[in-house]
């Protein structure tokens, strides 16, 4: 038989959160070893996709400190966020410029950003990748003095290491192995996404507008083009998704509101069953899980991969001191470091999605104030900036400003 392999750091899943804490903990010193269970030459990656991302301030600094983010990366700044409120008054602009900012953050097609963590990774020589590979089982090691994980993979190679990560998303086999209590409530609503023209051409405002049936994003792409993020009830997505294109503009046409005209070409449509899963302590022993695998939010207001990414800044902070990155003091460090934002995000995403979704007449006359107050209350106005741009306290050392 062949000896193990030995790693530092295994992390289960090269999506966006898993590929950037490779990145990180390698820049870092550690030797990394990332797992994927699917081969990212087939164009099929399920974290890489034709997702439009709203990738916040904070969320750019990370990135930038990381080494990732580069002038090759095709990215537009955000410089104005405008929400509206369908059949009812609320209005909020929030601009940039009057916060004594250039941009709240930029807008990056996760294709695009998938591409670069490749790039990444290909580099880097602290990182080994197991790719297109599964990881099987584990074990972790009972003896309180041992400080070993034993991983077994689909193909049969082993693995020894002293920190699995799971970032192996909503559905996280690691996570459930392990043993780690969470929530998982259906949202019984989809998203759908898909390119697509329209007028006027603004190429650095996010749109986001509530309609009774859900939240509906505009985000602003190259050549006049917007990545529009649709969503409603799981049933109404999947007659949407069967619309031909003609249907598909008119419908567009008339939830958007007057805010846009002469929509045309639309791109692929791909879709999204919206869930919420909850880990109030992501941690178990010498396993810890990240981003989406740890908690999984409604997209409204564009919240997850920015907690995912602020769960790797945090991850990497808390580790830099480690000589044992799995040894129970780190690990309860991480846990103090990142339950509040986590708790927070959760709670802001979950009320966005109920309270925007919700037909009654108090809650539409109540939403509608909300908006309103935001718009004329300058300290929530500066609550609504903060939450945009990301920083949430305790700000990692990664998250500020470069
Ligand atoms: C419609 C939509 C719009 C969104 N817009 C935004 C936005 O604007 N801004 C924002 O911040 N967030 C947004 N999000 C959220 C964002 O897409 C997610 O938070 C992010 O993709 C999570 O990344 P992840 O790496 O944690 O998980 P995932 O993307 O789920 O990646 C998990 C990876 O693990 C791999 N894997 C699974 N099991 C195994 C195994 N056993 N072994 C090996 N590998 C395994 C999978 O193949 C996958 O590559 C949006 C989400 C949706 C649905």
């Amino acid at each position: 038989m062949n000896s193990p392999h030995q790693h530092d750091i295994v992390i289960a899943g090269g999506g966006m959160a898993g590929a950037s804490l490779a990145v990180g903990l390698a820049g870092a010193g550690f030797d990394v070893a990332i797992i994927e269970a699917v081969d990212r030459s087939a164009d099929r990656q399920p974290s890489y996709d034709d997702r439009t991302l709203v990738v916040n301030r904070a969320s750019l600094n990370i990135l930038a400190h990381l080494g990732i983010l580069d002038d090759a990366l095709p990215r537009r700044p955000i410089r104005h966020i405008d929400v509206t409120r369908a059949h009812g008054f609320g209005h909020v602009r929030l601009d940039a410029a009057e916060h004594g900012l250039d941009h709240f953050g930029a807008v990056v097609v996760a294709r695009e950003l998938g591409n670069r963590l490749l790039t990444c990774l290909e580099k880097d020589e602290g990182i080994t990748e197991y790719c297109p590979e599964r990881l099987e089982t584990f074990q972790v090691d009972e003896d309180p003095e041992a400080d070993r994980v034993y991983i077994r993979l689909a193909s049969g190679t082993q693995i020894e290491t002293r920190l699995l990560v799971a970032a192996d998303g909503t559905g996280s086999a690691v996570r459930q192995a392990a043993g780690i209590a969470s929530t998982l409530h259906d949202y019984h609503q989809s998203a759908m996404i898909f390119n697509v023209m329209a007028e006027p051409a603004s190429s650095d405002t996010a749109h986001e507008r509530f309609t009774p049936e859900g939240p509906l994003a505009f985000l602003p792409q190259p050549e006049g083009r917007f990545g529009v993020v649709w969503i409603d009830s799981t049933d109404r997505i999947e007659e949407a998704m069967a619309f031909g294109d003609g249907e598909l503009l008119a419908r567009l046409t008339q939830r958007a509101g007057s805010g846009f005209r002469n929509f045309s070409q639309p791109g692929k449509r791909a879709r999204y069953p919206l869930r919420l899963l909850r880990t109030p302590v992501p941690i178990g022993k010498r396993v810890v899980c990240i981003g989406n695998a740890a908690n999984t939010v409604h997209p409204v207001s564009a919240q997850g991969f920015n907690l995912g990414l602020r769960d790797v800044a945090g991850l990497i902070e808390v580790l830099g001191e480690a000589h044992d990155p799995g040894a129970p003091v780190w690990m309860a460090r991480y846990v103090q470091a990142r339950k509040a934002d986590q708790a927070d995000t959760v709670r802001y995403t979950d009320t966005l999605a109920r309270a925007f979704t919700n037909p009654s007449l108090p809650f539409r006359i109540g939403t509608g104030l909300g908006l309103a107050a935001h718009a004329l209350l300058p300290g929530l106005k500066r609550r609504l900036v903060t939450s945009a741009m990301g920083f949430r306290e305790p700000v990692s050392k990664l998250a500020r400003e470069v």
